[in-house]
């Protein structure tokens, strides 16, 4: 069985308390890995080893630091099949999707190591003085991530901290910490110091408690839950340390009467489905126009039953199982409450035949919803498609407005006008207009709302781990 282990000060151990967990694959149950597993002893090591290592890592030149993060890129691609089959087992991703996900994490790196090297500042003449104005990195960060992107979600964190001077302490979520731990072991590899990039396991009560409350760590970067995130909050505000958060999400996707019905049904399914909607940007909510709500719903229904599911090491297979009985019991129990307040059931709503072993659900379409449902309000992270009809831009526009979440939307629609009107309106951190993602590393993600604090990606990703200094000259 494979043995993942965690990385302090350039080292691979074992934890302070040599426990081990075993990891089991969601798709059939059987164990494929054990974790070592850390303590709070573990996290103060780590985090005294970042903090050891950050006068040099911090000084070396911007050049520097970019050729180390090419050659790691260049190392997770070397490693990406075996740290996709990793991320794999451990949470049924698709084969294919993991591979793209490693190869995505690779490019992070490539992006942030260029963007690295623009540390750019003012200079502002003022009569007798001069004002120098530099960016400089915060200190030790903490990288805190959550299991349905382990791999990407901590290069888009790994890739900057890093690129800005910063060192860091990583903790992966315990559910799936072996492919990330790969991940940084490829970094390390490819020549980082000792120190600078470290790895803990453990849960987020005991292990992220102390990287989020220890004073050595000057800043907290964290993917989750929304409830851990204003945990975090409080926690940090006690230090007053820097926060990035990246929370829960509820995205809407609004379709026009105008609108490309083709284009729209498949990237519903696609966004809805993907990862078994276990992603923070997911399509939650689906509004479309009275008109073209029957077309619509049909198209959607034929998709969604053309998707393959199956064992997710297969490479032809749509849909893996979800990581958990927790998870897929969350999604039957918001199906339920729908169905119990009038939703109908096109397809799906659950498990599918042929599949007694693993986390297995058919992907779900309703119809007849409101938002008086748990679906149309919570996070499910299942794979579940509500479609509401609205009449009317306005009418789509209060509806979609309508959570306490802002990560993303989507809207489908050939008027320009309409295009612009609505996305302007749209209280979400990203709005993707006839696309179904809205991930590009050169443009900032986050979120409005109760989906969070802060932006990764692109040149703002990077001024998070970036702390500003005047230098006033008297001449
Ligand atoms: P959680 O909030 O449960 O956990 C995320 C990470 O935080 C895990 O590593 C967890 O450790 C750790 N953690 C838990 N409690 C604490 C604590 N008190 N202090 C420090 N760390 C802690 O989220 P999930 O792993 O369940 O991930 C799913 C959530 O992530 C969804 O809500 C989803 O929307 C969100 N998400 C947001 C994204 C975004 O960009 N906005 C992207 C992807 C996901 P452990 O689990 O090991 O105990």
């Amino acid at each position: 069985m494979y043995r993942s282990m965690m990385l302090i000060n350039g080292e691979r151990v074992e934890g302070a308390s040599g426990r081990f967990d075993v990891i089991h694959n969601p798709a059939n149950q059987e164990p494929v890995a054990e974790v070592a597993i850390g303590d709070v002893i573990d996290a103060v090591k780590a985090l005294e080893a970042a903090q050891h290592a950050f006068p040099g890592w911090s000084s070396v030149s911007p050049k520097r630091r970019c050729d180390l993060l090419h050659d790691a890129a260049d190392l997770v691609r070397e490693r990406a099949d075996r740290i996709a089959e990793l991320l794999t087992v451990e949470m049924g991703k698709p084969i294919r999707d993991s591979r793209r996900e490693v190869l995505s994490a690779a490019d992070s790196l490539d992006y942030f190591a260029e963007e690295g090297l623009r540390n750019i500042g003012d200079w502002i003449s003022t009569g007798d003085t001069r004002s120098i104005v530099i960016k400089q990195p915060v200190g030790v960060v903490s990288l805190i991530t959550p299991w349905n992107y382990p791999v990407e979600l901590l290069a888009w964190k790994a890739g900057p901290a890093l690129a800005a001077g910063c060192t860091a302490v990583a903790k992966p979520s315990s559910l799936a910490p072996v492919a990330a731990t790969e991940f940084v072991m490829a970094i390390n590899d490819a020549g980082l110091p000792p120190g600078v990039l470290n790895i803990v396991h453990g849960s987020g009560d005991t292990v992220g408690a102390e990287l989020v409350t220890n004073p050595i760590s000057r800043k907290i970067s964290f993917t989750g839950e929304t409830s851990t995130g204003i945990w975090i909050m409080e926690a940090a505000a006690r230090n007053l340390k820097r926060v990035s958060l990246e929370l829960g999400g509820h995205a809407p996707m609004i379709v026009f009467d105008d609108a490309d019905i083709d284009a729209a049904a498949s990237a519903c399914v696609r966004r809805a489905f993907g990862n078994m909607g276990q992603v923070c940007i997911s399509v939650n909510r689906v509004y479309v126009d009275d008109a073209i709500a029957e077309d619509f719903t049909e198209k959607v229904i034929r998709r969604t039953l053309g998707l393959r599911i199956g064992d997710p090491l297969d490479p032809e297979v749509d849909l893996g199982p979800m990581v958990s009985e927790a998870q897929r019991r969350k999604t039957r129990e918001h199906i339920e409450d729908a169905v119990n307040k009038g939703a109908q059931i096109l397809c799906g709503g659950r498990e599918p035949d042929g599949f007694a072993r693993g986390y297995y659900f058919l992907p779900t379409v309703l119809k007849d919803v409101d938002h008086t449902m748990r679906i149309m309000r919570e996070e499910t992270f299942g794979p579940v498609a509500p479609i509401m009809r609205f009449c009317g831009e306005e009418d789509a526009v209060r509806l979609a407005n309508d959570t306490q979440y802002g990560l993303a939307a989507y809207i489908y629609t050939n008027s320009l006008r309409r295009a612009v009107r609505t996305a302007e309106r749209l209280e979400a951190g990203s709005v993707g207009v006839n696309v179904g993602s809205v991930i590009d590393h050169h443009a900032p993600f986050g979120g409005w709302k109760q989906s969070g604090i802060g932006r990764e990606l692109s040149h703002r990703g990077l001024d998070e781990y970036m702390e500003i200094k005047h230098i006033r000259l008297g001449l």
